[in-house]
């Protein structure tokens, strides 16, 4: 008998599946060349056609996400930028599925070449277009996937996701991947349990896999005690979500009555739309980097992004964040290439040093405040100046405003405390109207383990005693002095982390609106 195989990589979706293996990488069949290059052409002009009608038919079925997802492909494909290479290849003699391959392969090791996260994500989708018009050129691109498989493959294809039917469970595995791809983004909104970043798998491996996607581990070979523990802990994690539901009306408290706080984090002002605002006590942090996405939003764009949320929310508080570029979010035009962006010009140093696309958002937040209760905040916060700095050109622009007739108001301005100098040291920072702690780059920074590297992941822990002691301090000193903290990072949302979170004081947090229930089903189990 084997010894069983353990292969730890990073949760992107919690849950448990236990089934066969199905391997990505071998889906796709050979292709029977054309007598011509017109010919050729003509086959890569139809299985293009055919790629984008099947797209286009999922898109029917597809919504929020999942639709936007499905329409970038769609554009890409529709780019002749993408397909002229692969005709001028076919033009010099190549078959139309090399020809096309090549190109898109160009296209996706420039993505993949990447330092930074957000592009290498983006690179998935390519190769899912990439493989989409393969499919079409070949014959066997209809493999079955069997029910309740185990996906594994380097990285998984979007419309591999949508295509596949969940309703007998499986999951994913992926050697690369990453948590924040389209796919692990629609893993979580279904709750398909997905892990990124385990790498190689055993070439040939046939038998059960369980896919502990709550903790970010696989077992290969398991044994029958291993098999029983599994079972236990993935018979417990549907208990505790099924009966989370029944919390998700209720406000939260803890198992003695202590009252907790519970707002949604957002980032597209279409997420509102899914979330009933009975069930949380207001947005605690919306991330405005999607509005500068391809190009640098104007005024009323973002003005029309904030006001749909803000009259979402009614009287409860909105925190939206000024725009944190950078890091692993870049954004063509505005950030700038640095050898290690996460400690570079990322959130309010790179705002600050380009007031004239700031200040765009700054008059955006001052217009759309008066349609709600709007607090605004800051990220990547080091130094007080920083925040002095941003505070003055708020003023500078309602003054602006005001002179112009034009309605606005000033909202109560905050920080995150997510860079370990305001962590340590929260009393230089008394003249901010509130204090959001970003465990995620908290705990990256502190531990000096990237977020996104699974090879550091168990050092990237928000339970490790050096962050909770930082967490602990902040909430300790927003108490005595009257400021009041909250908490928006991941952790906040999960189980494993809440009781330790309340235990550090912190009695106000914000999840993302699908882990809502589960994290005030964790609260009502704390004794606190
Ligand atoms: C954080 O760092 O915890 C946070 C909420 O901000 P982001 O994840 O957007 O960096
Ligand atoms: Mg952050």
């Amino acid at each position: 008998m084997s010894e069983p195989l353990r292969l730890q990589g990073i949760s992107a979706s919690a849950g448990y599946a236990e089934g066969p293996l199905f391997d990505l990488d071998q889906t796709v069949g050979s292709y029977v060349g054309k007598e011509t290059a017109d010919d050729e052409k003509a086959a890569l002009e139809t299985a293009i056609a055919i790629a984008a009608g099947r797209l286009t038919a999922l898109i029917d079925a597809a919504e929020g996400d999942a639709a936007d997802i499905l329409e970038f492909q769609i554009a890409m494909l529709e780019d002749d930028a993408l397909s002229s290479l692969a005709f001028a290849a076919i033009h010099a003699g190549q078959p139309a599925d090399q020809a096309w391959r090549q190109a898109l392969d160009a296209e996706i090791a420039g993505y993949d070449a990447s330092d930074q996260d957000y592009f290498r994500a983006r690179a998935a989708d390519i190769r899912d277009i990439r493989d989409q018009v393969l499919r079409a050129l070949t014959e066997a691109g209809d493999v079955q996937v069997p029910a309740g498989a185990i996906l594994y493959g380097e990285d998984i294809a979007p419309t591999r996701f949508l295509e596949t039917d969940w309703s007998s469970g499986g999951g994913i595995a992926l050697k690369a991947g990453s948590t924040a791809s389209h796919v692990a983004m629609l893993a979580r909104s279904r709750g398909v349990p997905m892990i990124v970043g385990l790498g190689a798998l055993p070439a040939h491996f046939a038998g059960i896999v369980l896919l502990d996607a709550e903790h970010g581990g696989i077992v290969l070979l398991p044994s029958k005690a291993e098999i029983d523990a599994f079972r236990q802990l993935s018979s417990s994690f549907t208990v505790r979500r099924d009966q989370a539901g029944t919390f998700l009306a209720r406000p939260a408290a803890t198992r003695t009555g202590t009252p907790v706080r519970v707002q949604v984090n957002i980032a597209d002002p279409s997420e509102v739309d899914g979330i009933d605002i009975a069930t949380c006590d207001g947005v605690g942090l919306m991330r405005t980097e999607f509005l500068f996405g391809k190009s640098l939003p104007d005024e009323e764009t973002q003005y029309r992004a904030y006001r749909k949320v803000l009259e979402w929310a009614g009287d409860k508080p909105v925190t939206i964040r000024t725009v944190d570029a950078g890091g692993d979010k870049p954004v063509p035009g505005f950030t700038v290439d640095e050898s290690n962006p996460f400690l570079g010009q990322r959130g309010i140093r790179l705002s600050l040093a380009r007031p004239e696309v700031f200040r765009v958002q700054i008059r955006a937040l001052l217009r759309a405040a008066v349609h709600g209760s709007l607090k605004v905040m800051f990220p990547m916060i080091a130094i007080v100046e920083e925040y002095r700095q941003a505070a003055a050109m708020f003023a500078e622009e309602q003054a602006a405003l005001a002179a112009r007739g034009i309605a606005n108001k000033m909202p109560p301005l905050g920080i995150m405390v997510e860079v370990p100098s305001v962590a340590i040291v929260p009393e230089a920072f008394t003249e901010a109207a509130f204090f959001s702690i970003g465990s995620n780059d908290l705990t990256q920074y502190v531990m000096a383990a990237a977020r996104d590297n699974a090879a550091v992941a168990h050092l990237n822990s928000v339970r490790h005693p050096a962050v909770l002691r930082l967490i602990a301090a902040v909430t300790a000193f927003g108490e005595r002095e009257k400021i009041p903290v909250s908490l928006c990072g991941d952790a906040g949302g999960d189980p494993a982390s809440i009781p330790s979170l309340l235990e550090a004081g912190l009695r106000d947090l914000s999840v993302a609106p699908a882990q809502l229930a589960m994290a005030k089903a964790a609260i009502a189990d704390v004794s606190v």
